[in-house]
């Protein structure tokens, strides 16, 4: 039995209904893909053997990587984490750039194009000025999408904007709280419309993908498929081996040594003794 056997946000199940409106759920339908991480390390706690699994939602036809480009200030480091998780579990993910009215010094132009070029869809917004919400509400008809970010980019502040009747709590009240930490604990479904699902998941501190080998973390990279198979070694890492065509890629300028950097680091931090 493994975490990813349990029923989760976004499963189709089969259930009877009691007359008392209790009821049981007695078959989970095949999820056409899932959404999982490494769990989070609990700051303070020894760890043996392996970290588990962290199944967030399931089902889901976009995940829409929330960031912002200050406060906090946008990761490239992060947000390729956030891509890679995706591209791992069979989840095709857009980019969220939040905060376009603090762009002071004009990056995200630069962040915009660097990801499109990369090969992914990016959405520039504002929930201040509204910029962009109604393009984003656009690509949410029809389908199940997942809204996952850091804490603080304003994910709930989106949510709150596309859809008001939601009345999300955002970071400046839950700080009036007891607690004063972020609010949504779980990831929770709701209908937009009969067609439209939209997930909503805690705010993260890290990420970390589960269950990639050292040996398929270049497939995640996706612009570094062109270039894969004509390395010498079908197990390269694309670290030190010879005749290694990503490396080439990197120094001939077809592959941005943002992302190679951004690679070796996720690279470096995978752990080989992984079981299924
Ligand atoms: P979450 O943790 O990602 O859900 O973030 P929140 O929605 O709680 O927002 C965190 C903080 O960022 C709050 O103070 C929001 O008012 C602020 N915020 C959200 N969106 C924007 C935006 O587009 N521009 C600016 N300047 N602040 C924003
Ligand atoms: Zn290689």
């Amino acid at each position: 039995m493994f975490f990813r056997d349990f029923i989760t946000v976004g499963d189709e199940v089969d259930y009877e209904m009691n007359k008392d409106e209790t009821g049981f759920i007695f078959n989970i339908n095949t999820r056409k893909n899932y959404i999982s991480r490494k769990m989070p390390k609990i700051r303070g706690a020894s760890y043996r053997g392996e970290r588990l699994e962290q199944v967030i939602a399931a089902n889901i036809s976009k995940a829409f990587i929330v960031t912002s480009i200050d406060e906090p200030v946008f990761n490239n480091k992060t947000v390729d984490r956030f891509l890679v998780t995706c591209g791992c579990c069979s989840v095709n993910p857009v980019l969220i750039i939040n905060k376009s009215d603090l762009d002071s010094k004009n990056e995200i132009e630069h962040w915009k194009n660097f990801y499109e070029k990369t090969g992914y869809k990016v959405i520039v917004t504002s929930t201040i000025n509204t910029f962009n919400i109604s393009e984003l509400k656009n690509f949410l008809s029809g389908n199940v999408s997942l809204f996952w970010g850091q804490s603080g980019v304003g994910k709930s502040s989106l949510l709150n904007i596309l859809f008001p009747e939601l009345k999300l709590k955002t970071a400046d009240i839950s700080r009036l709280t007891s607690k004063g930490t972020h609010t949504t604990v779980t990831s929770q479904m709701f209908a937009s419309d009969e067609n439209t699902f939209i997930i909503d998941t805690p705010g993260v501190r890290e990420i970390e993908p589960y269950g990639i080998r050292k040996g398929d973390l270049g497939h995640y990279f996706i612009e570094f498929k062109n270039f894969i198979s004509d390395c010498k070694f079908h197990t390269c890492t694309h670290e030190h081996e010879p005749g290694c065509a990503v490396q080439s890629a990197v120094a001939d300028g077809k592959i941005s040594e943002l992302r190679y950097d951004s690679y070796l680091r996720m690279l470096a931090t995978i752990e080989e003794d992984i079981h299924f």
